[in-house]
């Protein structure tokens, strides 16, 4: 929980509103929280502020990898919340989120990291496979020139190198036809493999998804607090749509991809704005108005250390 005064930023903002308990916040990064060209998340720093204060975590759940996301985490103030890498294969937890009895040491960055996908080094050999047996034409991020990564995503020249650094998904161009995506997707099927759209790249993952990692870091939270987290959700992509499916209260952030996002949800928020204007619409549309609370319980970091809630009937493997 911060413990710097607020920002007069912060302090303007309309109150939380909501029912009291604790809250999550899952969020999409590329065109969501950072702007999709620029990367820039200086409109969403108010409500970062914010939400920091109020012990809410905000947990980035990204098709960045997990070396990407490591120094993002410093950045951005999201050093205490766990993450989710790779469209969901790679999940990261900080010591306040780990199992006293399943993860028993945190490595040297502090994190226990779990993975849900399978190994990159399969995705790309049954990649290599398929475009042989199918006769189509695509470039893996692996495969492309540091430049052509670098002027395909606006990176620079380091962040570029660290998407580069896959461990349980590949990204991809398309290159060829449109129509002939579905025997790609129907062949990586049959290697349960999946094929997801991100608003730049195709994303080759194993079994994993955001929707997945999002459920179980939920279920985490419920087992180590003994109650039930209100999520709210943020996504522009066609990746994001397992993710808005997963959590109470979804938004989509207006996307500069022309893709479309359509999960199944009774209640879904689109937003006008795009990118870190978006992500701030979103919030303030289901948490922004009326009659302030400050979240007093549950969420609070701080108090997180309570394992011994979990007991031999909710210890599953979450
Ligand atoms: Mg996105």
């Amino acid at each position: 929980m911060s413990s710097t005064p607020l920002s007069p930023e912060c302090t303007r903002l309309p109150p939380l509103t909501g029912p009291e308990g604790p809250r999550l916040v899952f969020s999409d990064l590329d065109g969501s929280l950072l702007d999709h060209c620029r990367y820039d998340w200086a409109p969403a720093g108010p409500w970062l502020e914010r939400l920091d204060a109020l012990g809410v975590p905000v947990i980035p759940v990204t098709c960045k990898t997990r070396s990407e996301l490591l120094p993002l985490r410093h950045v951005l103030g999201l050093t205490q919340t766990p993450f989710v890498a790779e469209n969901g294969a790679v999940v990261g937890l900080p010591a306040a989120w780990c199992h006293a009895r399943r993860e028993r040491s945190t490595g040297p960055d502090g994190l226990v990291i779990k993975t849900f996908g399978v190994d990159i080094g399969l995705i790309r050999q049954r990649l290599a496979v398929w475009r042989a047996r199918l006769g189509v034409r695509f470039t893996t991020m692996s495969e492309m020139p540091l430049a052509a990564v670098i002027e395909l995503t606006g990176l620079d020249e380091q962040a570029a190198c660290l998407a580069r650094l896959r461990e349980g998904s590949e990204p991809l161009i398309w290159e060829d036809a449109p129509e002939r995506l579905t025997a790609l997707r129907e062949g990586l099927e049959g290697d349960g493999l999946r094929l997801v759209q991100g608003g730049r790249f195709w994303h080759v993952t194993g079994g994993a998804d955001k929707g997945h990692a999002v459920a179980w870091l939920v279920t985490r939270f419920a087992a180590l607090r003994g109650r039930r987290p209100l999520t709210l959700g943020l996504g522009d992509g066609p990746n994001d749509v397992t993710l808005l499916e997963a959590v109470d209260q979804p938004v989509v952030i207006r996307g500069c991809h022309g893709h479309r996002v359509a999960p199944d949800q009774p209640a879904l928020y689109r937003t006008t704005a795009a990118g870190p204007a978006g992500w701030v619409e979103g919030l303030a549309h289901w948490w922004g108005d009326g009659v302030g609370r400050r979240v007093t319980e549950g969420a609070i970091m701080s108090d997180f250390h309570q394992n011994s809630l979990i007991t031999d009937d909710n210890a599953g493997e979450v």
